[in-house]
């Protein structure tokens, strides 16, 4: 099979999965098709091996670890260390604009940044100090968000919007969820440096297939290889076509041919993710209230007011208040200072 055949299906496939991984988290099929993988894999490999796995997916899943930070770091340097080594190199030769070509790095340095803010920032942890500040913040909506709770573990009373993490054991305000490549939870206070983070991130990696691509087209172009003939396995004479530049091009410059194709697959999830994140941003949602208004009502954390025969109440997001207001409050969040007036 032709290479860029195979590259092709190589990227429906990974863009198919993820698409349907994100159709059906929402659903009980992703955790059946879970529960059925791990009930083969129990029957299969040894006892031993299998408290081991699990011993490790709790440390790295369900413990506060710094092993994503460092993977991070580490295929953000292999990234960067191609495209210096390999990408970088011809570009100069072929006399690329010296500010096109920089432009990753600035991104890389404003991302870097992002990065340790949102690592390190304090996410709105709530504490007994600050407990009654957070529960004037935002209105309870008396379904997904009761009034009078108090968060088993903390003790303390839960402000709307709020949630505890099991991984931090701690309770945050305007939850978002826990971020395992920061190692923090994503909170009313560093949602927009995540937000910046995952903005340059995406930038940087389609800048870097930006560069890329502007190399192979200009190879192309300056060799007028697209205007010569080949004779094919029949012996016949051909025109190069598209299929048969790509793989001339892989053959010729490989490592960038799967450097390309790597930034191509991760400027798209990382794209699509931004988009998510933006729109959940624009209509005042974290991701733990879009998770929890897409499942049953019935699931929803019943009031004890409301009564078993009543009819089921559909969620509706009270917080939003137009799309500049809803950016406002993601990128100024009330400080531990200031109490929101609504
Ligand atoms: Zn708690
Ligand atoms: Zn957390």
């Amino acid at each position: 099979m032709d290479f860029l055949v195979l590259f092709l299906l190589y990227l429906a496939l990974v863009l198919i999965g993820v698409t349907l991984i994100c159709i059906y988290s929402r659903t009980q099929f992703l955790k059946g098709l879970v529960r059925g993988g791990a009930q083969i894999f129990s029957c299969i490999i040894p006892e031993c091996l299998q408290r081991a796995v699990q011993r490790l997916l709790h440390y790295l899943f369900h413990t506060r670890n710094h092993t994503f930070i460092i993977l991070h770091l580490v295929l953000q340097g292999m990234v960067y260390t191609e495209y210096t080594w390999e990408v970088l190199g011809y570009c100069q030769e072929l006399e690329f604009s010296l500010y096109y070509l920089l432009l990753p790095y600035l991104l890389l340095f404003v991302n870097l940044f992002f990065f340790t803010l949102s690592c390190v920032t304090n996410p709105g942890t709530i504490t007994k100090a600050n407990e009654l500040l957070f529960l004037q913040v935002y209105e309870f909506d008396d379904l997904m968000f009761p009034k009078n709770v108090r968060c088993p573990t903390c003790d303390l009373r839960k402000p709307a919007r709020s949630k505890h993490c099991r991984v931090c054991n701690r309770c945050v305000h305007r939850f978002d969820h826990h971020c395992i490549w920061v190692n923090n939870c994503i909170g009313a206070w560093n949602t927009r440096y995540f937000l910046i983070y995952l903005l340059t991130l995406t930038a940087s990696v389609a800048t870097l297939a930006s560069v890329s691509a502007a190399f192979l087209a200009q190879v192309v172009f300056f060799s007028d290889f697209y205007l010569k003939t080949y004779i094919d396995n029949h012996g016949h004479s051909q025109v190069v076509d598209t299929v048969f530049l790509v793989q001339y091009l892989f053959l010729l410059f490989p490592r960038i041919i799967f450097f390309l194709g790597f930034v191509l697959v991760l400027s798209f999830l990382l794209g699509g993710y931004l988009c998510f994140a933006l729109y959940l941003a624009a209509t005042n949602q974290t991701t733990n209230e879009w998770y929890r208004a897409g499942r049953a009502p019935r699931q929803h954390c019943r009031h004890e007011a409301q009564p078993l025969s009543a009819e089921p109440q559909v969620f509706q997001n009270i917080h939003s208040h137009g799309v500049w207001s809803n950016l406002r409050e993601v990128f100024l969040p009330a400080t531990r200072y200031e109490k929101k007036k609504k």
